[in-house]
């Protein structure tokens, strides 16, 4: 179906270009501008389609509904804004932080999230 099509191009778009990761309703947002009357719904079993043909992935917050981001991207860490709980993506690495596992431990990969506030709501 080629409207299908059009719909999931849409989304994949608008996860290529964000800075950040983003909610399915920030997704809708942007994606309704390129394809006018895309619903939430529609909007939420593309991502998990995209999701299983792992072109996107999630980025899992506690406590805080997924939020999605294109796959294959460089390794980078987010922080987590308790204010406006919006999630932004962070360059930097430091990779010493492995060295945190003790002597015998294998460390294959890592994740960190910090949490605080955002430069927009700073006090
Ligand atoms: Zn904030
Ligand atoms: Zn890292």
């Amino acid at each position: 179906m080629v409207r299908k099509t059009k719909q999931k191009e849409a989304i994949f778009q608008v996860l290529s270009s964000a800075e950040s990761p983003l909610s399915p309703a920030e997704i809708q947002n942007r994606a309704s501008l390129l394809v006018p009357s895309l619903g939430i719904a529609t909007v939420y079993r593309l991502l998990k389609t995209l999701k299983e043909m792992k072109q996107v992935v999630t980025v899992e917050i506690p406590g805080e509904s997924p939020r999605y981001e294109i796959s294959g991207r460089a390794h980078h860490h987010h922080f987590y804004c308790r204010k406006c709980h919006q999630i932004f993506e962070l360059g930097k690495c430091d990779e010493r932080i492995e060295d945190l596992a003790p002597k015998g431990f294998l460390v294959q990969e890592h994740e960190i999230i910090l949490y605080g506030r955002c430069p927009s709501c700073a006090p």
